[in-house]
């Protein structure tokens, strides 16, 4: 055994018993999971949604957890790895550091293997039939500008949007999508808005907004679902490609938040999904500026997502522009974005004049 492979093995045993506290320290978003391991519920960290993730019951021994979409985590290393994008090494020394291990104490112990709670996870269905189900969706789905798309039309028109958008290959409508709830039970087929989840030109997901015929939101409890992610592919660093940037790309949290920047500005602007997925977004090649159009939420997360992008797109040597709404949250609202801009004050609020 090679002096890393001792050390992973010596903080392993000394994470086993403690691993809520270690989850504590490193991963206080899921402070609401780690209260009740194994029974409570808790929107993912990584992708959002309502309620799909939670940690095993025997989560203090393992550290492992589950969210339904992202599939399960069987300890608290790949937990980790997943929710801050840490390489096993960086997990590694987080993990050390919290117990208390410096890296020379190469003490070998007893190394007990537990066996990994996959079977514990809703969302196991072999990966093979994922891939399927991810193809055959895909192979379902229809143009946006297709005349049976009229509900992605209405929907966005409802939501302030022009409703006409450039034929992206990243962006199609499904005429009859399966929605399951948490429990896996099929509630309903309804029109869908389908967008292509993808890091480094591989598609990891398919994202889908449930609607009703005449375009409102679908009467279901998520009616923003992404669709499970194979277990080889990790969704940490995707995006939704609505078209290929040039020198420069703007980046938002919410597709709809992202067509009304295009709207306004007409630059190409990539949906990132969730506040945890903006901060660990893959920059493409060729980038020389990022334009981060951040939420503004109660809670703070957009904002410490877009400087959290900003601060490596900086190491990297891109330009980077945080470009948040201006004035104070309303006190009924939980966060306000850009499309409340679009539709508050209009496509001159999004004009910004750089000092040069
Ligand atoms: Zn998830």
């Amino acid at each position: 055994m090679n002096a890393s492979a001792i050390e992973s093995d010596v903080v392993r045993n000394a994470a086993r018993g403690s691993w809520l506290s270690v989850l504590d320290d490193l991963a206080p978003e899921i402070d609401k999971a780690i209260e009740k391991p194994g029974q409570r519920h808790i929107a993912c960290p990584v992708h959002g949604g309502k309620d799909g993730f939670r940690l095993f019951r025997d989560a203090n021994l393992s550290g492992g957890g589950c969210c339904n979409t992202c599939g399960p985590k069987p300890d608290g290393f790949s937990l980790l790895m997943w929710l801050r994008g840490w390489t096993f090494p960086e997990a590694l020394s987080a993990i050390a550091g919290v117990l208390g291990l410096s890296s020379d104490s190469h003490q070998p112990q007893r190394i007990v293997h537990r066996k990994a709670h996959f079977d514990q996870c809703k969302s196991s269905i072999n990966d093979d039939k994922i891939r399927a189900l991810l193809r055959t969706v895909w192979q379902e789905s229809k143009s946006i500008h297709h005349p049976d798309a009229e509900p992605v039309r209405l929907y966005l028109q409802s939501r302030g949007l022009d409703g006409w958008l450039p034929n992206w290959p990243s962006l199609r409508f499904h005429p009859k999508m399966q929605y399951r709830n948490e429990d896996n039970q099929v509630i309903g087929y309804f029109p869908a808005m389908l967008a292509l989840v993808e890091k480094d030109n591989r598609a990891i997901t398919i994202h889908r907004s449930f609607l009703t015929g005449d375009g409102r939101k679908a009467p279901v409890e998520s009616p923003k679902k992404l669709m499970p992610v194979p277990a080889d592919r990790l969704i940490v660093g995707s995006g939704i490609r609505l078209g290929n940037p040039g020198r420069v790309l703007s980046v938002t949290e919410g597709i709809e938040t992202a067509l009304s920047v295009i709207e306004a500005t007409g630059m190409v602007t990539w949906p990132l999904i969730s506040s945890t997925l903006m901060s660990h977004f893959i920059i493409p090649q060729g980038v020389e500026k990022l334009i981060i159009w951040s939420d503004l939420d109660r809670t703070h997360a957009g904002t410490f997502a877009a400087q959290k992008l900003a601060e490596r797109a900086k190491t990297q040597g891109i330009q980077v522009e945080i470009r948040e709404p201006s004035g104070s949250l309303p006190i009924d609202a939980k966060s306000i974005d850009w499309l409340d801009v679009l539709n508050q004050s209009g496509p001159n609020a999004f004009v910004f004049r750089s000092l040069s």
